[in-house]
């Protein structure tokens, strides 16, 4: 099961003039804006030694996890060469499931990655979705400037930040307003979610293993260290940095190889 986080809602039922007919109205407070994304871990078996494991099993067998409690300068050497020479099948052997909460568009991209990934989303069709929706933070840069392919993002001004803000929750104030109405009128969850928008907050479940990991953090995080640079969008690459940092305490030795080697998923 997902994990449903409900957040207070207050929705506003209007008497029309005959005083029979009630449409509700989402009330400004009501709705929450979040400028940031959450990403916890909730499951793990990973760790170094998995990946020892898995690349000694020929001929070490059994004795491969003892091996690394004896030598730790030899295993990290291993790991290294494994990441370096990308024997990539070792780093397999593990498993993290992280809970998400980030908005929609953020999904979108994230679920475009489908090797080594498992997918669980809260649904729209099964629940009444919360008015939990994105406006950019205030270090959010807003300016794209340069040409496809060879761009950067500057900051915007305040009055930028302000439009952004302003038109966004208006917006999102209107879209969720049409869903509440539809919902009032008995209209199917599956069939009214078509007016909200993708700054909507949506959570899953995702497990991957370091490997599959990996590959998401070189395309979806900008690092000084990486070989191979990617312009990710902010908003999933704040994904990626949390997972990053989870990741990066269950297997550190993995984990500094994988900066040691440009950060290319082995
Ligand atoms: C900065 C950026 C911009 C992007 N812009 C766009 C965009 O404008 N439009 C758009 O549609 N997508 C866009 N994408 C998504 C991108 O094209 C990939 O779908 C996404 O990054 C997932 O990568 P992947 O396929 O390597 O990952 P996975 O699906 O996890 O695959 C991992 C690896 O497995 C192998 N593999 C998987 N499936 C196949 C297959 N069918 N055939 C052969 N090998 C396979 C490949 O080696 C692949 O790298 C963008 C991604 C990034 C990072």
């Amino acid at each position: 099961m997902l994990r449903a986080r409900r957040v207070p809602r207050k929705v506003v039922a209007n008497r029309s003039s005959d005083g029979r007919t009630r449409t509700p109205v989402t009330s400004p407070e009501s709705l929450t804006f979040r400028s940031d994304v959450t990403v916890e871990l909730v499951k793990s078996s990973a760790s170094d030694a998995d990946v020892l494991f898995a690349a000694r099993v020929s001929t070490a067998g059994e004795q491969s996890l003892d091996e690394l409690k004896k030598d730790p300068e030899r295993s990290k050497g291993l790991i290294n060469y494994l990441m370096r020479d990308r024997h990539g099948s070792p780093f397999e052997h593990n498993s993290m499931t992280f809970f998400i909460s980030a908005p929609i568009f953020v999904f979108r991209e994230f679920m475009r990655h489908r090797v080594g990934w498992s997918y669980n989303e809260e649904s729209g069709r099964y629940r009444e979705l919360e008015p939990v929706f994105y406006v950019p933070g205030a270090d959010r840069k807003l300016v794209q400037e340069g040409r496809p392919g060879k761009y950067v993002f500057v900051e915007g001004t305040p009055a930028q930040h302000e439009a952004v803000s302003g038109a966004l929750r208006e917006s999102y104030e209107q879209s969720y307003t049409a869903y509440q109405k539809m919902l009032a009128d008995g209209v199917a969850r599956e069939v009214a979610r078509a007016a909200l928008p993708v700054g909507l907050y949506s959570s899953m479940y995702a497990t991957c293993n370091a490997r599959s990991l990996m590959h998401f953090l070189g395309l979806r995080t900008q690092h000084e260290l990486a070989k191979v640079p990617s312009f990710p969008q902010r908003e999933i690459e704040m994904v990626g940095e949390k997972m990053e940092a989870e990741w990066a305490k269950l297997m550190p030795l993995t984990y500094a190889a994988f900066n040691a080697n440009g950060r290319v998923a082995p």
